[in-house]
C-alpha cells in the first residue's frame, strides 16, 4: 500500500516537473521590456561575445536590428532598434524569435521573464489534480 503510494507520487512529481507539463499563460502588457533586454539564442546557444554576434549577423541579416547593450556572465544583452514608444515598428515583419516569445524551452536554458511581464509559467496538469489522483 505505502510502496504503491510512493510509486504513484514519484510518477506524478516527474510528470509535474516534466517540461511537457509546462505551458505559457497570460498575455503581453506591451511594456517593451523584453525588446530592450534580450538574450539571443541561435541554434540553442546564447550569443556570448561581440565577435560571435558579428559572425552571426553576417549569416542572419535580421540580427542587424539588435544592438549590444551590455555583457553579462549569462551572455550579451541586446536592445532592439525597432522599438519606438514601446511599440514594434516592424510588427508584421518581426523576426521569428519575437513571434514565438516567450517559449517553454527558454526556461530550460535558465532564462527568466521580467517580473512585471504579463506572461507566466504554469502546469498543464494543476497540482491539485495531481494530489486528488494520489488520494484515489
Ligand atoms: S516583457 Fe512581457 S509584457 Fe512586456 S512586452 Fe515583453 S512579453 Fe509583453
Ligand atoms: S522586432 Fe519588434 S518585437 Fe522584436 S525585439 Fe524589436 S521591437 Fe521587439
Amino acid at each position: 500500500m505505502i510502496a504503491s503510494f510512493y510509486r504513484k507520487l514519484k510518477i506524478k512529481i516527474a510528470l509535474l516537473f516534466n517540461p511537457k507539463n509546462i505551458k505559457i499563460a497570460g498575455s503581453c502588457k506591451f511594456c517593451g521590456y523584453c525588446c530592450q533586454n534580450l538574450y539571443l539564442c541561435i541554434h540553442n546557444r546564447t550569443v556570448m561575445t561581440e565577435s560571435e554576434f558579428e559572425e552571426l549577423s553576417a549569416r542572419f541579416t535580421y540580427l542587424s536590428i539588435f544592438r549590444i547593450k551590455e555583457s553579462t556572465p549569462d551572455g550579451l544583452v541586446f536592445t532592439c532598434t525597432k522599438l519606438k514608444d514601446n511599440k514594434c515598428t516592424i510588427y508584421s515583419e518581426r523576426p521569428f524569435i519575437c513571434r514565438s516569445y516567450p517559449t517553454v524551452r527558454m526556461f530550460s536554458m535558465n532564462s527568466k521573464l521580467h517580473e512585471n511581464c504579463g506572461f507566466y509559467l504554469t502546469a498543464k496538469i494543476p497540482f491539485k489534480e495531481i494530489l486528488d489522483t494520489l488520494k484515489k
